[in-house]
């Protein structure tokens, strides 16, 4: 038998299928080897299969259910799916229309969380009845498959499926978070070019500015994790992912302004990860970095921190939060810099992405109805200069800064200024792992 941190025989027979009137059962299905950007269901990375008269569900190479569907015509759409996140969310993929969803989000599925966010766009999928009957049922469709006359690869694969209950998938998050020291409280933006899968290690706790708008802060002053903690983390990551690990190519260094750390500490852990978490031999192809940073921690970054990145074999994304540019704007969201650090930012972002081929600078703003005119005005003096060409690198990411209340007004102006934006520009939609 495979031992869990083997590694998983990629060459081996593929895929195994077991097939009855009732049900089929399909072990090491091959997915996608790359994070593409489709109006159709992809999935990736390798997994196995169950599916039923009724329902689809699949599962990592851990035996923890990752995705799942129903085939009752009181699903929503027959394109769209469950997915479990390893924090333990239930996020629902909507098409909603695929066209407004890419221009939105710059992906054509929109996900729907079950706590609230800032979400512009979709409805109330998980009062559906089909979905929350998946979410709230499926270990029943394991227990109700026949425990005889399967054969031997199959039982013990359904005995493994049946063990990760609900209640270990909860515990299972929890020591993710007790490792890396809380919960990932918010993604960054760029993660959806890996579908929001990655690995999370905290190099450093805490921000810089504890903005008084801000709701995902904590109360943890910035900190440097120590290297003995940072090694400490990968060795458990790496056994808490299991034989998965595989599956993973991305990592995302918290926590909020992990840019703020010391360079060769970035650059250390960043090879040692590399190493450690094998994204040389990952199913997934390339490797994707996701790093928060903040204006004073990127203005103030060591040059070689850029010169090494540059050579790191990290397709490196690193996201800013910037919010206005408006000196009345920071005030009143309690965000302590000024306009002009926040136009020197943005102009070194901009050095970035034209110099290195493998770092890209995104940049968060805020947007609101409430807000003062003179916020939109200098965005777009910024996102609109002189020059007629339009950036393909640099993503734009416009965050609503209320929760759980949609607004067509804001959601108009978000299509007004990206419509004039010379750079790829986005909703940010804000989600925890
Ligand atoms: S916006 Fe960023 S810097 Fe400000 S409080 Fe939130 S996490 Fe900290």
């Amino acid at each position: 038998m495979m031992n869990r941190m083997d590694p998983f025989p990629i060459n081996s027979p593929l895929p195994q299928v077991f097939t009855t009137p009732e049900f089929s059962m399909e072990l090491c299905c091959q997915g996608n080897d790359r994070y593409t950007k489709v109006s159709y269901p992809v999935k990736y990375g390798l997994f196995s299969r169950l599916e039923t008269r009724d329902h689809i569900l699949e599962f990592n190479l851990n035996h923890e259910i990752r995705h799942a569907r129903s085939k009752k015509n009181t699903w929503l759409h027959p394109s769209e799916w469950l997915k479990r996140t390893l924090g333990n969310d239930w996020v629902y993929y909507s098409s909603g229309g695929y066209s407004g969803v890419y221009e939105a989000l710059g992906e054509y599925y929109l996900p729907n969380l079950t706590y609230p966010t800032n979400s512009l766009l979709g409805g109330k999928p998980f009062e559906e009845k089909g979905i929350r009957e998946i979410v709230t049922h499926w270990p029943d469709i394991l227990t109700g498959l026949p425990d005889t006359g399967l054969p031997d690869e199959f039982s013990g694969w359904l005995q493994r499926l049946r063990e990760n209950t609900p209640e270990r998938l909860a515990e299972k998050a929890r020591t993710l978070f007790d490792i890396i020291g809380s919960r990932v409280t918010v993604m960054p933006p760029d993660a959806r070019h890996t579908d929001y899968n990655f690995i999370p290690l905290t190099i450093a706790d805490g921000c810089l500015y504890k903005c008084a708008f801000c709701k995902i802060k904590n109360k943890k002053p910035f900190s440097v994790r120590s290297r003995a903690d940072i090694h400490r983390q990968i060795a458990e990551l790496k056994t808490l992912y299991g034989r998965d690990i595989i599956n993973y190519n991305a990592l995302f260094l918290g926590e909020h302004d992990a840019l703020n750390a010391p360079a060769d500490l970035i650059l250390e852990t960043l090879e040692k990860a590399h190493e450690e978490f094998g994204f040389a031999s990952s199913y997934m192809k390339e490797a994707f970095l996701f790093i928060f940073g903040s204006a004073d921690s990127f203005l103030n970054a060591d040059p070689l921190l850029f010169e090494g990145l540059k050579a790191l074999p990290f397709q490196t994304f690193i996201n800013l939060g910037l919010e206005s540019c408006d000196k009345t704007t920071l005030k009143l969201i309690g965000k302590p810099i000024t306009p002009e650090k926040v136009r020197a930012a943005f102009e070194k972002a901009q050095q970035i992405n034209q110099t290195l081929p493998n770092v890209e600078i995104s940049c968060n703003f805020i947007m609101d109805e409430d807000l003062p005119p003179t916020h939109a005005e200098s965005l777009l003096s910024l996102l609109r200069p002189d020059s007629r060409r339009t950036s393909p690198k640099g993503g734009i990411y416009l965050s609503p800064l209320k929760f759980a209340s949609p607004s067509r007004e804001v959601l108009y102006d978000f299509y007004k200024l990206k419509s004039l934006s010379r750079f790829p520009t986005f909703l940010y939609l804000i989600q925890r792992l």
